[in-house]
């Protein structure tokens, strides 16, 4: 692990003071970690330095060919005040095998954790400590070559930013309406859906804003050949529940291959329901809910941890799952995942790292 050094910022900004308005993404802390990347050079020069704009060459080639990509996990605040992290380590695992695929460098994991740490702890003041806050973190590399022409970078910047976010939900879960997007896809097969780059939001904003004033708060893709199979939503993995028997759209290459999807899963499995990974058709799926087989359904997410949703829009038709309510799968795994990340239950399958 390389040494990270650190220059502390002299001008301290006001720290948000009421954390019922916090929302999402909209403030950011004193400081962030960078690092550099060189070809032949490997990362070098970690460092946390005052959080501030970046000088960019406009003919900089991420601002053209879009080499970036991105991650995001939590810090959570226990009732003691100390403070812990869930699984990051496989955010960054995650990040190298994006960054394959983008033909960006691999990630050096340990310094980037390493950072990340270091960040945390020193901008720990911005860690709310109302129920259901938490501190976002956000890495992100991009490519910085200067020069117009569509191949590999050979440079890199890597860094950390940290946000303070509201609780998801301020009067306990809340089901969700969503629509099924029958014209635009998000990814394809051989594409980039299993890699959290920066392209994949920007073409699935269209949809969105276009369910967004049919009155649905998100999108439920489905596949990019066929659009017959259920891949994911906006940012979170779906989840159908059958009695106690719980599935999800198999990772094929086009979902991502979400942390919050791996724990849920693993933690079902161990509340004692049943999981299954499998093609999903969406004719089944709304076959199912007509029938009243298919009893809840949500999606799972580093944001929200879990979306309960209450409404599903397809060609003009719209079905309520589980009466529009919260379901008891949904509310058990909820708890039980949130109850792990913020130290009220024993962290049994070593998710968590303690920061202080
Ligand atoms: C980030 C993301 C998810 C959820 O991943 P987590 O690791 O659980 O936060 C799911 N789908 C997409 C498209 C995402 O970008």
């Amino acid at each position: 692990m390389k040494t990270i050094s650190i220059q502390k910022t002299t001008a301290p900004k006001a720290k948000p003071q009421d954390e019922s308005k916090l929302g999402f993404g909209h403030y950011f802390t004193d400081h962030m970690f960078l690092m550099n990347y060189e070809e032949g050079k490997g990362w070098f020069d970690p460092r946390i330095v005052p959080y501030g704009d970046f000088a960019m060459d406009p003919a900089s080639m991420v601002l053209h060919y879009g080499q970036a990509i991105f991650e995001g996990t939590k810090c959570y605040r226990r009732a003691d005040g100390g403070l812990q992290l869930f699984r990051p380590e496989a955010n960054l695992a995650r990040m190298t095998r994006s960054a394959q695929r983008m033909c960006m460098p691999a990630l050096d994991e340990e310094t980037a954790l390493e950072g990340l740490k270091q960040l945390v702890l020193l901008d720990q003041e911005w860690v709310p400590h109302s129920e259901g806050t938490s501190l976002y973190i956000r890495p992100t590399m991009i490519s910085m070559d200067v020069h117009l022409g569509v191949h590999a970078s050979k440079t890199y910047l890597f860094f950390i930013i940290l946000s303070p976010v509201g609780s998801y939900y301020k009067d306990g879960l809340k089901p969700v309406g969503i629509y099924v997007e029958d014209q635009y896809v998000r990814a394809v097969r051989g594409g980039t859906g299993f890699t959290k780059c920066a392209g994949n939001y920007a073409a699935s904003i269209l949809a969105g804003d276009i369910a967004e004033k049919k009155g649905y708060s998100q999108v439920l893709w489905l596949d990019g050949v066929e659009q017959k199979y259920v891949e994911e939503v906006g940012s979170m993995n779906m989840m159908f529940a059958y009695g106690n028997r719980i599935v999800t759209p198999a990772l094929n290459g086009s979902i991502l291959p979400g942390i919050t999807r791996d724990s849920i899963l693993t933690l079902a499995r161990q509340l004692g329901y049943e999981t299954e990974e499998a093609r999903l058709a969406i004719a089944d799926i709304f076959a199912d809910i007509r029938s009243g087989k298919l009893t809840e359904a949500f999606g799972t997410g580093t944001a929200a941890v879990i979306s309960p949703v209450g409404k599903l829009c397809m060609d003009g038709e719209e079905l309520v799952i589980g009466g529009g309510e919260i379901g008891a799968i949904s509310q058990k795994l909820y708890d039980t995942l949130t109850g792990i990340q913020y130290g009220k239950l024993p962290d049994e399958n070593h998710w968590i790292t303690r920061l202080s």
